[in-house]
């Protein structure tokens, strides 16, 4: 890993680069509609390590298998469910990653040594494009360094993976700016294992049953056995202390003014959030949509601010507020003051 890392622009020049290197076994930097990832041939295992190497990921973590059409899923699963079906009919392409038995296709180094796998179908044309030109399943994690916000621009990438990869696509923004909603299947329940732009309230158009797994918002153990290994790491971590204020706007803005102390910074919703308080504030806007684009860039540009500590005001809890909620919970270390 010593790269001079690309930041390319994603035309069909590029794009057939970018498959080239990873039909060789090499990892590059691709945008989707919900945060860059690192890309992969999800069948070949040393190139799967690869991933891991460049981001510090624990071995146990999974990675997401990508594709492009319905026909690769042929080979990779055992077995789809109906309500699988259902799901990826009404949500693929899209923000959605489904568990599934894995074949032995699919490497345990993808899988995290798990005896099933996640797939998901993106919307986004490059990522679609790449994934075509490579004719291969691509295991893509987000293209942060393990533990460090996701990264939501070809930038934020090249910040953290700068040397550790050959290229990476540039795409623009994500346009969802959120991991993918990652579920389960039980009978014919969903189990919601990590919330994301498919709400609970869009999976309930597929079956009432929707379980939302504990760990979604509860703090989950280091050596605890969990449905979904990504749960229980430390994750989107700006170096500044998160502490998520939830009350009204009144209730915020006096607790800023009774508690900041220098190096105090706000993470709000509008500029006017803070009016009549002297305390520098990154807003990440006023809708779930907003904030679910705006969070990760919001967390690295504190750190850029060198924020020491940051009051962030408290997404609404329920839609794609959940899923916003949910990461700004991890970058907080779950600290939350109630008011
Ligand atoms: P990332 O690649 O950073 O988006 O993280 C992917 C997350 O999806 C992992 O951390 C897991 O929590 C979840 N995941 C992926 N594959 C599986 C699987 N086979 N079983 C359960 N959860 C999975
Ligand atoms: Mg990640």
């Amino acid at each position: 890993m010593n790269y001079n890392t690309e930041i390319l622009t994603a035309d069909s020049s590029s794009i057939r680069k970018a498959a080239e290197l990873i039909k060789k076994g090499k990892v590059v930097g691709m945008p989707t509609e919900t945060v860059y990832g690192l890309a992969a041939n999800a069948l070949d295992e040393s190139a799967v390590s690869g991933i891991f190497a460049a981001k510090g990921r624990p071995q146990d973590n999974p990675l997401i298998v990508h594709i492009s059409c319905i026909g690769m899923l042929d080979g990779l699963v055992t077995a789809v469910p109906e309500t699988a079906v259902k799901c990826a009919e009404k949500f693929w392409p899209g923000p959605l990653t489904m568990i599934l038995p894995k074949t032995d296709k699919i490497p345990m180094a993808t899988s995290g040594g798990l005896d099933t796998v996640g797939i998901r179908m993106p919307s986004n044309k490059t990522a679609r494009a790449l994934i075509d030109a490579c004719g291969l399943p691509l295991a893509a994690p987000s293209a942060n360094l393990s533990g460090s916000p996701s990264p939501t621009s070809a930038r934020h990438v090249y910040d953290d993976m700068n040397g550790r990869i050959p290229c990476i696509l540039d795409d623009g923004r994500c346009a969802v700016g959120i991991e993918s909603t990652v579920i389960s299947f039980e009978g014919d329940s969903i189990r919601l294992l990590r919330p994301g732009f498919i709400s609970v309230s869009d999976l309930k158009e597929v079956t009432e049953n929707v379980i939302v797994d504990k760990g979604v918002l509860d703090i989950v153990s280091q050596d605890a056995v969990v449905a979904s290994p990504g749960m229980k790491y430390k994750h989107y971590s700006p170096k500044a202390d998160v502490i998520i204020i939830d009350g009204s706007l009144d209730s915020f803005r006096k607790y800023v003014s009774d508690n900041k102390v220098e190096g105090t910074w706000c993470m709000t919703f509008s500029e006017s959030d803070l009016s009549g308080i002297d305390c520098p504030a990154v807003v990440y806007g006023s809708t779930d949509e907003e904030q679910a684009r705006r969070i990760f860039n919001a967390l690295r540009e504190l750190d850029k601010h060198g924020a020491k500590k940051v009051f962030a005001r408290c997404p609404g809890k329920t839609g794609i507020g959940l899923a916003v909620y949910n990461r700004l919970l991890r970058a907080a270390g779950f600290q939350v003051i109630r008011l």
